[in-house]
Order: structure tokens, then sequence, then C-alpha cells
């Protein structure tokens, strides 16, 4: 046996074959089973022990406490609730803290995860913050992603090790970036979500199954990316002349949206903030001009 003083983690050249994972939901049990399926040595620790028992018959170690699970290795991914539970879990294992790479995974604000960043440099850590774009059942697979910020070295020098959990898509320095992205992503999908629940609920209210819908649903949602494909330049130069999507036009639409509704007795909250968003567009002296100027509504300028 050849015994190396310096840890394979730290050899010029090597992969890091060894983390530790703390929070063990749903998401945090699919990274520490990723790594074992890897190869790696896992070290873990979850506020609820029991969490870790199918995953401690699998080869990983349970710590005894935060501060240990931290000691333990050099990369630290934590997959918690929010950052409240990031902070309570880090007050833990403060003393430990120094030289490790966290690699933060929790989702919350930018300014939480900025904070954070800050709060882990003054003690001597530096902070690779994470927006996972996957449910648990992508975790393993590349072709899922995962936004990521903070200082270039380090993503670069972990790279490696964070692909084993998803491809890695990396925004830039600021701390706050992978969480900003993720945000905005997650107000694009609820939104998108919700809209098509509640179409959803309407096809129902008139007996047409959500199976019956689905070909229609699905064409509408695949149409986005060419909508998506002629605004977004036109956005970015301010252009928002209108043509067939005057926005004029377009609360008269939300109307009839409205109107159909609520003759099905479908709750009309949805429409109605559509037809009032339109209608102060159309209040704001943009009626000719192109739904994509109510960009400037939403940033109320
Ligand atoms: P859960 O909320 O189910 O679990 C998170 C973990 O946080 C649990 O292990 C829980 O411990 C721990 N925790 C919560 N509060 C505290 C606290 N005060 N102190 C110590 N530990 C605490 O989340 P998920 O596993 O579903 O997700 C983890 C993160 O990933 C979240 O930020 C989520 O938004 C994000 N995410 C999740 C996705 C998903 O599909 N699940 C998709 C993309 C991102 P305990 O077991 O003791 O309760």
């Amino acid at each position: 046996m050849s015994v190396s003083p310096v840890p394979a983690s730290r050899q010029p050249g090597t992969v890091e074959r060894s983390v530790t994972v703390i929070g063990l939901g749903p998401m945090g049990q699919a990274m520490a089973g990723a790594y074992l399926d890897a190869g790696h040595a896992v070290t873990l620790w979850n506020r609820t022990a029991a969490r870790a028992d199918e995953l401690v018959a699998r080869g990983a170690v349970l710590a005894p406490d935060a501060r240990a699970a931290v000691a333990a290795n050099e990369v630290v991914v934590l997959s918690l609730t929010d950052y409240d539970a990031v902070f309570a879990v880090l007050a833990a294992a403060e003393g430990a803290l120094a030289g490790k790479v966290i690699v933060n995974l929790s989702s919350d604000t930018p300014a939480r995860a900025r904070e954070a960043a800050r709060w882990l440099a003054a003690r001597g850590a530096g902070q690779l913050t994470g927006g996972v774009q996957s449910p648990p059942s992508g975790i393993g697979r590349a072709e899922s992603s995962t936004f990521y910020s903070g200082p270039a070295e380090l993503f670069r020098r972990h790279r490696e090790t964070l692909e084993v959990l998803t491809g890695a898509d990396y925004r830039g320095d600021d701390p706050g970036l992978a969480q900003l992205y993720y945000q905005i992503q997650m107000d694009l999908f609820w939104t998108s979500l919700l809209g098509y629940l509640h179409a959803t609920a309407v096809a129902e209210a008139h007996g047409i199954s959500a199976e019956e819908f689905l070909p229609y649903a699905s064409s509408t949602a695949a149409s986005m990316p060419d909508f998506l494909a002629f605004y977004a330049p036109r956005i970015a130069t301010g252009f928002h002349e209108g043509d067939v999507d005057r926005l004029a036009m377009g609360l008269a639409s939300a109307e009839h949206v409205l109107h159909t509704v609520e003759a099905a007795g479908v709750d009309g909250s949805l429409p109605a903030l559509l037809v009032e968003t339109f209608r102060r567009g159309v209040e704001a002296g943009h009626g000719e001009s192109s739904a994509t100027s109510l960009i400037g509504l939403f940033k109320g300028v």
C-alpha cells in the first residue's frame, strides 16, 4: 500500500474523490447518491439523522455533527431548504470553515446568496452558489443543468466534481447571479404552468379532458420559442412598435378569455390580472404599441 502525505484531492491533475453533502431532503439524497454512484467517498450530515440511513447502507459516512461534516472534506455541498437553514448549519460549523469550498445549492434570493458569500469569506471559505434546474430525478445526468456563480477560479478547479451532479452553467463572479438566473427561470416556469393549469380547468369544466387538451396545449407551448426569438432583440433595443400584437388588441383578447372563464364558473382571478395588466398598459398610452411595452410598466419606467 502506498501512502501519500498529500490527499488525492489536492494532488495536481487529480479529480476530487471525496465530498461532504449536508441536507438530505429529496435533492440532497439524490446528490449524495450520485456521488456514491460516481465512486466518491461521501460524508453526510442532516438535522434528521435517519434520512441518511439508506446512503450509509450504500457506503456513505454520517458525521456526528455539522462541524465534523464540514471538516471532513474540502468541498461541501449544501442542499438546504433556504438560507435561514444555511446560516443555522454554517454557524454550527463555524470553526471548521477556513479553506473550504461551500457549494451552496440551496434556493433563496440573490441578496441572501451574496450575504452568505461575504459571511463565508470572512471565515476563510469560498462559496460557489448554485441554482439547480432539475428535480431530484435529474441529478446524476449531464443533460440536466445547474447555474453556478462565484469565484471563477473555484469553479474551474471544482468543475468536474460539480458535473457529477448535473451539467454546469457558470454565469459569473457575482455570487448572487446563479440565484438570479434560477429565480427568473422559476418566474417564467411557474407563471407558464399556472396558465396551463388554468386553461385545463376551463377545458375540464366543459368536459374536455386534460388528455384531449394536451396536443393543443403542447402546440401553444411549442410556439413560444419563436415568439421569444422574435421579441428578444426588439426588447434589447427598446423597439416596441405594435403590429398584430398591439396592446389594445391584447386587452380585447384578455377580456374575451375572462368572460369565457367566468361563464364556465371557473375562478377568474388569473385572467382578471391579465386584463388589468393590459388595461394599465393601454391607459399608460401604449395601446398601439407591442405587448412588449409592458416590460416598461413592470419595471416602473
Ligand atoms: P427540503 O426542504 O425537502 O429539504 C432540505 C433539507 O433542509 C432537509 O434535509 C432539512 O433537514 C434541511 N433543513 C431545513 N431547515 C433546516 C434547519 N433550520 N437546520 C438544518 N437543516 C434544515 O428540500 P429539497 O431537498 O427538495 O431541496 C433542497 C434545495 O434544493 C431547496 O432549496 C430547493 O428549493 C432546491 N431545489 C429543489 C428542487 C426539487 O425538485 N426538490 C428542484 C430545484 C431546486 P430535515 O431533514 O431535518 O428536515
